[in-house]
C-alpha cells in the first residue's frame, strides 16, 4: 500500500487511517516460510508541525521450526512501530527519522522490514528446549529416550558372556 502524505506535510489533512492485509507468504526466514497468514496491518499517519507520526500494528500468524528439536512453533504475533516521516532530513545521519522526498511511502516494504528487524535471533519452542537425540532422534522434551541405557546395558552382557 501507498501512502499519499504531501498534504499531512503540507498540513492539508490531519491524518490518514489504514487498514488492510499483507501478503508475507513469499518471504524466507531461516529456509522456511513463516508468515502462514496474511499480515492485518492497522494504524494511523497524523501531521505534526511539517511531519508525520506513523503508528502501525502488524497482526499475524508465525510457524516456524524449532531451531533445537525441529517441532513446528505456530503463534499469533502483534508487533507495533512508529516512525517519525519526513520530507527532507536536515541531517542524514539522524535514523530517528524516516525521509519520504517525494511523499509517497511504500508502507508494505517499511512494515516488512520492521517486521523482519524485530525478529529474534534463534526460534525456540520454549527457553529450556532439551532438542533431540543425537543417537536415536527422539524429541527429548517428551522424556528421556532411554538409548543411552540400552547400549550400556548390552556393553555389560557383553562383558558377562566373556567372563563366563
Ligand atoms: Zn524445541
Ligand atoms: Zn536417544
Amino acid at each position: 500500500m501507498i501512502l499519499e502524505l504531501k498534504k499531512l506535510f503540507a498540513g492539508a489533512e490531519e491524518s490518514i487511517p489504514f487498514d488492510y492485509a499483507m501478503d508475507l507468504s513469499g518471504t524466507e526466514v531461516d529456509n522456511a516460510y513463516p508468515f502462514v497468514s496474511p499480515i492485518r496491518v492497522t494504524g494511523t499517519a497524523a501531521a505534526k508541525d511539517g511531519f508525520a507520526e506513523l503508528s502501525v500494528r502488524a497482526e499475524y500468524v508465525f510457524s516456524i521450526p524449532c531451531d533445537r528439536c525441529t517441532r513446528q512453533i505456530t503463534q499469533n504475533c502483534v508487533n507495533s512501530f512508529s516512525h517519525v516521516l519526513v520530507s527532507k532530513l536536515e541531517n542524514e545521519e539522524d535514523d530517528r527519522f524516516f525521509e519520504v522526498p517525494d511523499g509517497r511511502l511504500d508502507l508494505d516494504a517499511l512494515v516488512r522490514e520492521d517486521i523482519l528487524l524485530g525478529l529474534p535471533t534463534k526460534f525456540l519452542c520454549r527457553d529450556d528446549c532439551k532438542g533431540i537425540c543425537p543417537v536415536c532422534g527422539r524429541n527429548l522434551n517428551d522424556g528421556p529416550c532411554g538409548c543411552g541405557r540400552q547400549s550400556g546395558a548390552l556393553g555389560f552382557d557383553v562383558l558377562k558372556d566373556f567372563i563366563q
